[in-house]
């Protein structure tokens, strides 16, 4: 008996894979990325080969997602305050919090959380 139970639909591989957005310059790719490579925006975040950092400085909780590919022609990525950044996937808007030690990192180096929300 019960054998329908048997059959069901395979889930889809790619849930396994979360996209995640850099809270600082909102860059979105797999967290695996990040963790392989940093973030290429925010090499400062030393996020490469560090799962706390990662986590302290990505998030699940973006909107929208743009596709820069040159972003100083872009007046997509002017509007965006991101004509400096590296081509690449970006978040419209981020919600989440800097902890205090990323936000000390972010005033030693100089730089500010893209916060442009639209
Ligand atoms: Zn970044």
């Amino acid at each position: 008996m019960a054998h329908g139970l048997e059959r069901h639909a395979e889930p889809p591989m790619t849930l396994g894979k979360s996209l995640v957005a850099c809270m600082v310059c909102r860059l979105v790719k797999l967290s695996e990325q990040f963790y392989q490579d940093g973030c290429e925006n925010c090499t400062f975040l030393d996020m490469a080969q560090n799962r706390g950092r990662c986590e302290d400085c990505t998030t699940i909780n973006f909107q929208g997602i743009i596709t820069v590919i040159n972003p100083a022609s872009s007046w997509a990525a002017k509007w965006l305050h991101m004509g400096h950044s590296t081509p690449g996937c970006y978040a419209l808007s981020v919600r989440g919090d800097l902890t205090q030690e990323i936000e000390d990192v972010l005033r030693e180096n100089n730089r500010s959380r893209n916060t442009s929300n639209c």
